[in-house]
């Protein structure tokens, strides 16, 4: 998915302004990658929808940058489609918090309940496991293996006896061992059926669970969707638990499911690992089948790197006029101190590794530019009206270019100045309106 949309999205970069029919073009590739990834039809056609009349108004229109403007526009729909934030587990007033975990066969139900008592174990918590799959001769066992890893004791009563009533003495054993949180792993079947519902109803009934959370394999694609929509039809499912996502699993299922079932995905299974838990960033999730690479520690290196002194001077010379090619030249140094730019471009949304190379031509333009300005005099930088035909000559000698590249840079310092006069003179109508500043 995220090479589909890396391409859909690329194609955007590089415009100066955008056209309806661009961000048409470019939605249509998104649609279809969307839908490549196994995402419900009618989650994506909303999705598209919601885009399209949020980036055709004005709002990527009038942006200085129209392809981050969409971009950015889609993480965010993306983001909202999955929930907005991460979500904890319920917990009731008076301890314990009872957990039921259900899902079909082989969906990581009983893997999860270990993941979770480790999770709660590692906030110095007491939880219980509790072996409520009596059908299959090997699952009881199991969960007491994975109790024995985490180090969190299982309450079972071999398979003689009914679900409903293990669930019922587990809870008072819970309570009477001061245990804070209850897991109670239940079976599973192939597929959906009464008898399974039933079971997980009179479950419910029994023991009034915090929290039902439902345990789905990523892997499914489409299929994990109608599981969640149908368990949640016929139980009060509270949150999911999305495993596998550790493989190649195509993520149509986490953006599909939340929109679907309106409940919130709380956890994602990394692997196989007791470990392997992790909460559900949807914005972040957003980000990675995007493929934008990582924006949020990009923002993070760039401010790190910038020194907020210099940033104030600088501020100060473009409000009092007086910014030089000197201040040109460190700012360009101040850019390098980023750190390699083929390595901070890759961490740009919708960049590939072919956008890198052609990027080489940029850094090269940079060292350019500073050879040029490293050429001129003092005087010349601070007052660069006074370079006339002959001081440019021996400019572009000294550093190595010619004389267009030498009235390229002071052509474009002249539009970057005429720039900062205009944002200056703005900034000073709307200092008189007490609106700036
Ligand atoms: P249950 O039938 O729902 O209880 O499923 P299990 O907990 O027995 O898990 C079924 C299989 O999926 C096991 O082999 C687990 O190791 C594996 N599994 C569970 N969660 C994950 C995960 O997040 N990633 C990977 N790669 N495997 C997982
Ligand atoms: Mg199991």
């Amino acid at each position: 998915l995220s090479e589909k949309l890396q391409n859909a999205l690329s194609k955007l970069k590089g415009k100066g302004k955008l056209s309806e029919k661009d961000v048409d073009l470019a939605m249509r590739e998104v649609k279809l990658a969307l839908l490549e990834a196994d995402v419900n039809y009618k989650v994506v056609k909303d999705f598209i929808d919601k885009v399209k009349v949020r980036a055709v108004g004005s709002e990527v229109m009038e942006s200085l940058t129209p392809g981050q403007q969409v971009i950015k526009i889609v993480n965010e729909e993306l983001t909202n489609l999955m929930g907005e934030k991460a979500e904890k587990i319920n917990t009731s007033p008076i301890p314990p918090t009872v957990i039921l975990m259900c899902g079909l066969q082989g969906a990581g139900k009983t893997t999860t309940a270990g993941k979770l008592a480790y999770n709660l174990k590692k906030q110095n918590k007491k939880p219980l496991l509790v072996a409520c799959d009596v059908y299959r001769p090997a699952a009881i066992k199991q969960l007491e293996v994975v109790g024995e890893r985490v180090e969190v004791p299982v309450f079972s009563m071999g398979n003689k006896n009914n679900p409903v009533d293990i669930a019922k003495a587990a809870v008072e054993y819970g309570k009477k061992n001061s245990h804070d949180f209850i897991i109670i792993d239940t079976a599973g079947r192939l597929h959906i059926d009464e008898t399974l519902m039933k079971e997980l109803k009179n479950i419910y009934d029994s023991v009034k669970p915090q929290e039902v959370l439902l345990v789905v394999d990523a892997m499914t694609g489409q299929d994990a969707v109608n599981v969640a929509e149908t368990f949640n039809d016929m139980l009060e499912i509270t949150g999911i638990i999305l495993t596998k996502l550790d493989g190649d699993a195509r993520g149509g299922a986490a953006l599909s499911i939340r929109s679907v079932t309106g409940k919130p995905i709380k956890f994602i299974g990394m692997g196989e690992k007791l470990d392997q838990l992790e909460p559900f960033h949807p914005d972040r999730m957003a980000s990675r089948i995007l493929g934008m690479g990582d924006v949020l520690s990009l923002i993070e290196r760039a401010q790190a790197s910038i020194d907020e002194k210099k940033a104030l001077e600088l501020e100060k010379k473009i409000r009092s006029q007086q910014f030089t090619l000197d201040d040109f030249l460190e700012q360009l140094d101040q850019m390098k101190n980023l750190g390699p730019l083929d390595e901070l471009i890759a961490m740009i949304p919708g960049v590939n590794s072919k956008m890198i190379k052609n990027l080489n031509v940029d850094e090269r333009e940079i060292v350019k530019i500073q050879a040029i300005i490293q050429s001129m005099t003092i005087e010349e930088r601070e007052n660069p009206a006074i370079i006339d035909s002959s001081r440019r000559k021996r400019i572009a000698m000294g550093s190595g270019t010619n004389v267009q590249d030498v009235n390229r840079l002071l052509k474009q310092f002249k539009e970057t100045k005429k720039m900062m006069k205009r944002f200056n003179d703005m900034g000073k109508t709307m200092n008189k309106k007490g609106k700036f500043g």
